[in-house]
């Protein structure tokens, strides 16, 4: 069965089924704007009803039941059927949020690893035994939490799909997932595929519509056990306050505002080679980018030449053609903010030096294109040194010492990820010390790893995903100790 969507109904209890209003809406590619498919549009009800079916399948049915090793087969199964389809589901992803087909392709291959990687952690969520004072026996057993509700954005949709389902499942929990209104299609696809793949009825549920009323419905559900949330760090605080009546869990990977610092004994030409893809990945659009370059002001110039140059020759333009590099912007609405923060920036005394504007390519005019925009003479405290922009825009700033570099990268409410560049073997393990970050990378861009924490310090969030830190999201310990005597 393919998984191009024939009807785009909500998945509820293993079934595809319209909103209970028979609502839909339309979801548009953002590279042309023209419209890719009707959605159903859950209410309130559909939340009742996907809870419903969530906390049946979790008190009832057999996944948390079931030897873990028989939810590993079901998971390998899941990513089997995701390497089977990449091509498809990696151009329904990059028609939906605008991006590039080369990242997509390397995205949905990514989901089908998480899903292996986390098949196989299934058979290693174990406990301990503890010494206790006493004669007795004391051991712990880790749990599924339960039903989880799960939000997620859209720059990452199936990634993020992927990151939230998979951990959830290895636990033996049962999900109830709200993909972001604008990028309903990689989750309903990958929710079919559980199904396809033998994933028990009510396991999975997909529910498409508005956060502020479903996503939010969700979080106050009295029968929801874990919320787990990427997004924005304003709404995440907001369902952190509504988490709050149930004491329902939470976890949030929110914004970031991540420092590439580059001192002057680094390889300056990798530096700025690799710090086009750390800062414009996914158009800017990317928790993790490096959207602030603190560069050591012997290095400025040479830096920036080199990275301005390099960010010039990058091509924006068709999402679908492989040869792209940068792809549209999610919305008029998301390409309008970026823009009100490259005026701001001219207003607070940067420099333009390349970018700043829509591309002239008469075949994008229909699209939300911007060209890759970097500010140099950036001061920290600027608002485009401190806000997330979340769009194709970074800044320069320079330094002078190792302390001022620390200091300015931990001037933002943020601390997500970030990059230290230097031939200072010593330097380089300090800096990384005093960085409040949840993830740093050493003369390398890269941030994310299947098998390794991810997640953020300060308001970048609560929790870490990926790994078997994942894991700990959707299970609770319990305690149990046995008299011998
Ligand atoms: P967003 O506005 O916070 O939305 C994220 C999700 O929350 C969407 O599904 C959205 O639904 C839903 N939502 C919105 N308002 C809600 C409410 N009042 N109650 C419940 N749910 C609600 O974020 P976004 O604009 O999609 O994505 C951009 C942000 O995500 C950036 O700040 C970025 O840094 C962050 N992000 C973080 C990570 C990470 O791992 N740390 C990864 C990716 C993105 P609708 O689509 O219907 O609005
Ligand atoms: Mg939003």
């Amino acid at each position: 069965m393919s998984v191009t969507l024939t009807t785009e109904d909500l998945i509820i209890g293993g079934k595809r089924v319209p909103s209970a209003t028979g609502k839909t809406y339309e979801t548009l590619n953002p590279a042309t704007g023209e419209v890719l498919a009707q959605v159903a549009e859950a209410g309130i009800e559909d939340v009742d009803r996907a809870v419903a079916a969530a906390r049946q399948a979790f008190d009832e049915g057999p996944w948390a039941r079931w030897p873990a090793g028989r939810r590993t087969k079901v998971m390998l199964k899941v990513a089997q059927l995701i390497n089977e389809r990449v091509n498809e589901l990696a151009t329904l992803e990059s028609k939906n949020c605008g991006k590039t087909i080369r990242d997509a392709t390397a995205e949905v291959k990514g989901v089908a690893m998480c899903f292996e990687y986390y098949a196989g952690a299934a058979t290693k969520i174990f406990g301990q035994t503890i010494p206790v004072y006493g004669s007795g026996l004391d051991y712990t057993l880790r749990e599924p939490v339960g039903v989880a509700g799960q939000i997620i954005p859209w720059n990452y949709p199936i990634v993020m799909a992927g990151w939230k389902l998979a951990p959830a499942l290895a636990a033996g929990c049962c999900v109830v997932l709200k993909p972001a209104k604008q990028t309903p299609l990689s989750a309903l696809a990958l929710g079919q595929i559980c199904l396809e793949a033998g994933v028990p009825a009510g396991v999975v549920n997909v529910i498409t519509g508005s956060g502020p009323l479903i996503g939010a419905a969700l979080v106050r559900h009295p029968g929801v056990d874990k919320i787990a949330f990427t997004g924005s760090t304003e709404v995440g605080r907001e369902l952190m306050r509504m988490a709050s009546d149930n004491i329902t869990r939470i976890s949030l990977e929110l914004g970031g505002k991540s420092a590439n610092i580059i001192f002057a004994d680094a390889d300056i030409a990798k530096a700025a080679e690799k710090a086009v893809i750390g800062s414009f990945i996914n158009a800017g659009q990317d928790c993790t980018v490096r959207s602030r370059i603190l560069v050591q002001r012997e290095a400025v110039d040479e830096f920036t030449r080199r990275f301005v140059e390099r960010v010039q020759q990058l091509r924006v333009g068709d999402p679908l053609d492989p040869k792209t590099e940068i792809g549209a912007i999610i919305s008029p609405q998301q390409k309008a903010r970026v823009e009100e923060y490259i005026e701001i920036g001219q207003h607070e005394g940067a420099t333009l030096a390349c970018g700043g504007k829509t591309p002239d390519d008469a075949s994008l005019a229909h699209g939300n294109f911007l060209l890759p925009t970097v500010f140099t003479d950036v001061k920290s405290e600027m608002r485009i040194g401190q806000e997330e922009i979340f769009g194709p825009v970074v800044v320069v700033i320079p330094f002078d010492t190792e302390e001022e570099a620390v200091r300015i990268a931990n001037s933002t409410i943020y601390g997500l990820s970030g990059s230290i560049w230097t031939r200072d073997i010593g330097r380089a393990h300090r800096v990384a010390r005093k960085v409040r970050t949840g993830t740093l990378s050493i003369n390398s861009n890269d941030s994310v790893h299947l098998e390794a924490p991810f997640g953020g310090y300060g308001q970048s969030g609560i929790g870490r995903e990926l790994g078997m830190y994942g894991i700990e999201l959707y299970t609770e310990v319990k305690n149990i100790y046995v008299d011998l005597d």
